[in-house]
């Protein structure tokens, strides 16, 4: 049998069919290791035309002049499709990814839940008259920058891009979106809903390409005005390094080991179900991931047992079983990867409590699964307790009281995100104050409202998205004078 045709990505209103022996990119589903789908890869050149393609449709096309009402009337129908396409976007997407079933549905409901908000955000949208001090009226405008790039990871394909492309396009800019190789078929997606929901051709391009070399060129290229990346943290400071010596801003939404901590008054019951859901949601594969967990020492014995028990349950299995609870990971390598850092850990001292190895079932036996896993015994220093593993493996330590575990919770080089569990309100804000960390969960964990910013302190990033810090990200400030003077003004 013949094999398919690779799909083919849109400059403009050309297709990048891609001919025989040009490069493609091939999605692998992590379920199993077959084939999910394979796209044309874009290359340098693409982005040459791609930046060129996009300014003609920044200027010529009347976008960004279009009244806010009408420019949200497209955003909300681009949302609109999205949630009438729900089901064969979640199944593209759990080939592509891995994700269980639900989460895939959820990755789908929040894309259009971000063009949905960035519509009412690009209607409502107020710019700033400021008080007169004289015989003149000032303002503050947000414009668009013209050209951005969009860099998205792997871990929540569709959902990534659109928390960039929604409030980029309501700010009036055009977008050249980078998807990551790994899973480069949802952006594609993203894409084609775009211009079948009536957004001008030009203004969305989506580029499947390598990031060392299609995405350092979108960074370098002297075309694009501004750079919004989510993924590592070595990515990020080399692509903000670039965007610095250009003297383009850029937004990094980067890596974490957030630290999750449980307090002897906690309920210890709803304390441990979330540290579950905070580290082994999506496998682990989440920026936000509670990777570090902190247990009061008086509690620590029965924390930890119940942990252990309640983790030797949870289901492992294929994506579309119902009854998963974690999947796999995305790749072969990553998940040699996460199996690397557990061997690290031994090395270090670490005792693991459950986990460290790949599940026995024969029915993943094709795919990139690992049991989740816990480990303790390890010191805050260990490289397991300090670098992002990104995959099912929680570290566990004790803590005296409310500064030792302060002062353990900030030593990291990153500071993502924390949570923490007590019945203590007056400890709760005392210690959500001190965290250094762009989001801190109280009682709950990896809680996200599209309206609440988000983004990191330290090494996880710079810049916030969602809310209306979103659209301020993309949007740079004229401010203009308008003088009512009747007299000349000056000497
Ligand atoms: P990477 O940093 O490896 O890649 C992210 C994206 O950048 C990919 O599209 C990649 O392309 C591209 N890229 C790689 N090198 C360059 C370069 N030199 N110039 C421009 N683009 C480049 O991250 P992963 O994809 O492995 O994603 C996992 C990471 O993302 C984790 O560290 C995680 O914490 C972080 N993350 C952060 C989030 C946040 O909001 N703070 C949310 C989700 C993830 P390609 O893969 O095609 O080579």
């Amino acid at each position: 049998m013949e094999a398919p045709h690779p799909t083919p990505f849109r400059l403009g209103a050309q297709w990048r069919t891609g001919g025989a022996g040009d490069p493609v990119i091939t999605s692998i589903d992590p379920a199993d290791g077959s084939v999910a789908g394979t796209v044309v890869r874009a290359t340098p050149a693409d982005v040459d035309q791609a930046v060129s393609l996009a300014w003609d449709a920044f200027r010529r096309q009347p976008w960004r002049k279009l009244r806010p009402d009408q420019r949200a009337a497209t955003l909300y129908e681009i949302g609109r499709r999205l949630l009438a396409e729900r089901e064969p976007l979640a199944r593209l997407q759990m080939r592509d990814s891995g994700k269980p079933w639900k989460e895939c549905l959820h990755m789908v409901d929040s894309a259009a839940g971000h063009f949905r908000y960035y519509a009412a955000v690009c209607e409502t949208w107020q710019n700033e008259l400021t008080s007169p001090r004289g015989e003149y009226f000032s303002m503050a405008l947000a414009e668009p920058f013209g050209v951005i790039a969009a860099i998205t990871p792997w871990n929540s394909p569709i959902m990534n891009e659109a928390q960039k492309a929604a409030p980029a396009l309501a700010a009036g800019n055009a977008v050249l979106l980078k998807p990551s190789e790994e899973t480069p078929q949802l952006a594609l997606e993203l894409a084609r809903i775009c211009t079948e929901a009536g957004l001008p051709e030009g203004l969305l391009i989506v580029l499947p390409g390598h990031g060392e070399d299609v995405g350092a060129a979108l960074v370098g290229h002297p075309g694009v005005r501004m750079v919004s990346f989510t993924g590592g943290t070595e990515t990020g400071r080399a692509i903000g390094a670039v965007a610095g010596r250009r003297l383009i801003p850029a937004g990094l939404e980067l890596g974490g080991k957030s630290p999750h901590i449980v307090f002897e008054d906690a309920d210890l019951d709803r304390a441990v179900a979330g540290v579950m859901s905070g580290i082994f949601g999506s496998a682990g594969q989440s920026c936000v991931a509670g990777s570090r967990l902190f247990v009061q020492k008086s509690v620590y014995a029965r924390v930890m047992d119940a942990l252990v028990a309640r983790t030797r349950e949870l289901r492992v299995g294929l994506p579309h079983d119902p009854a998963t609870q974690m999947g796999p990971l995305v790749s072969r390598a990553h998940r040699d990867k996460v199996a690397g850092y557990v061997d690290i850990a031994r090395g270090e001292g670490g005792k693991v409590l459950v986990g460290g190895a790949m599940p026995a079932d024969p029915a993943l036996a094709r795919g990139w699964f690992y049991l989740p896993t816990i480990i303790d015994g390890l010191d805050n220093r260990a490289r397991a307790c300090q670098e992002e593993i990104f995959g099912p493996v929680l570290v566990a330590l004790p803590f005296d009281d409310e500064d030792d575990v302060v002062a353990q919770a900030n030593d990291t080089a990153f500071g993502l995100a924390a949570g923490m569990w007590t019945a203590d309100y007056a400890r709760a804000w005392r210690v959500a104050r001190e965290i250094e960390a762009g989001s801190v969960w109280i009682n709950t964990y990896k809680q996200s409202h599209i309206a609440t910013p988000f983004g990191g302190f330290k090494d996880s990033g710079l810049g916030r998205e969602k809310g209306l810090h979103g659209l301020r990200l993309y949007s740079q400030v004229k401010s203009v004078y308008w003088g009512l003077h009747q007299q000349p003004m000056g000497l």
